[in-house]
């Protein structure tokens, strides 16, 4: 096997290795039908087992009730952003978002388009360093929903505890943090992701919705943007994203022998807690950019106390075969984005590349 470099892209990132091999395996001769997963027909009988395969693995590993849907759409969830106000903001209700980010930013603004969006707590001001105290979340009993990004991608901050909504369904962003521990499912409206962080290639976005959300759905949207569409058909109301389903399941079928989601949430405490013990034992060498109580566990802001050091040290990562370790357009700094797929001995390396490039230079 050729050298695979170690990944902390941002999204594309990292899938296992054994998901990639195996796959590379599997392409020219797909379970005997004489070819790839890619060429056949998505009403075909071996695409629907893969399909139905994939949907009912995420149901079990994520342990999701009965009484909700997983779909798979396309548009990533930028798309989402859009649908979810155009199916579930009517004119005469508000939306209450919670503002952790530059997501969270994009999201609010597509449900302007559609009705009255209302930001109920920004850290903004802080830089976007910390999620909001729970107690300082007031949203309205007759809101339409509340919504929230439960990982900030671009900031490096993770909800650790979700708010009690009561009867308003709770709408989260899962993106770059599903699947990555458990979730309590059941206090969610909608949850929903763009694959390419923790649960395969790009193309495919997973929706879990709550059954009863399907009936509330406005009337007035076209067919391709109703959740009702894709519920009712199973994800195959049109060709979906054959490829990117078969790969997410090949993911969830890696993520249930390594142990399931539980296992997983322990290696990624594991591997971010690595990298952060580097920029905690630093004495100011580096600097996290998330308060300790708000760090996320798959992506790891920080800075070099030195500028000059700060880009020596990209780009002499980069030399060392580290990849993806820039910090988003926005902020600047550095990024090691920790996903599932990601193996602790690429973080224990990035752990001695620090600990050693400090040791030269401070
Ligand atoms: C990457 C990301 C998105 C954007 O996803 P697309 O699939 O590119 O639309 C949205 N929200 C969060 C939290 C992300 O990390």
């Amino acid at each position: 096997m050729t050298q695979r470099a170690y990944n902390f892209n941002a999204g594309p990132s990292a899938l296992p290795v054994e998901v990639l091999e195996n796959a590379q395996q599997q392409l020219i001769n797909f379970r005997d039908s004489g070819m790839s997963i890619m060429e056949m027909s998505h009403r075909s009988a071996i695409f629907d087992e893969v399909h139905n395969e994939a949907i009912a693995r995420l149901k079990k590993l994520y342990a999701i009730p009965e009484n909700y849907e997983v779909l798979f759409l396309q548009g990533g969830a930028s798309l989402q952003f859009t649908m979810i106000p155009m199916n579930f903001l009517q004119a005469d209700k508000q939306a209450s978002y919670i503002m952790t980010g530059a997501w969270s930013e994009k999201a609010f603004k597509e449900a302007k388009f559609f009705g009255t969006p209302v930001q109920v707590a920004s850290t903004k001001e802080n830089k976007y360093r910390n999620i909001p105290a729970l107690e300082d979340i007031q949203f309205g009993a007759d809101d339409a929903y509340v919504h929230l990004t439960s990982n900030n991608t671009i900031y490096g901050t993770q909800w650790k505890e979700f708010p009690e909504t009561g009867n308003v369904p709770l709408i989260a962003d899962m993106s770059s943090d599903i699947l990555s521990k458990p979730v309590d499912i059941s206090k969610f409206g909608i949850i929903y992701a763009g694959a390419q962080k923790n649960l395969g290639p790009s193309g495919v976005t997973v929706v879990i919705i709550r059954k009863d959300l399907l009936e509330k759905e406005n009337a007035n949207v076209p067919t391709m943007l109703k959740y009702t569409t894709h519920a009712d058909s199973n994800s195959l109301y049109n060709t979906p994203p054959t490829f990117g389903i078969y790969m997410l399941g090949e993911v969830l079928k890696w993520v249930e022998e390594k142990g399931g989601v539980e296992a997983i949430a322990k290696h990624n405490e594991a591997k971010a807690k690595v990298i952060y013990d580097a920029i905690d034992n630093s004495n100011g060498f580096y600097t996290g950019h998330a308060t300790p109580e708000s760090r996320s566990l798959m992506n790891i802001t920080f800075r070099v106390a030195d500028e000059e050091l700060e880009k020596q040290l990209l780009a002499e990562a980069k030399a060392a075969g580290f990849v993806g370790l820039n910090g988003h357009r926005s902020v600047g700094g550095c990024r090691a984005s920790t996903y599932n797929a990601v193996p602790l001995e690429a973080c224990e390396a990035l752990r001695d590349f620090m600990v050693e490039f400090q040791n030269k230079n401070q």
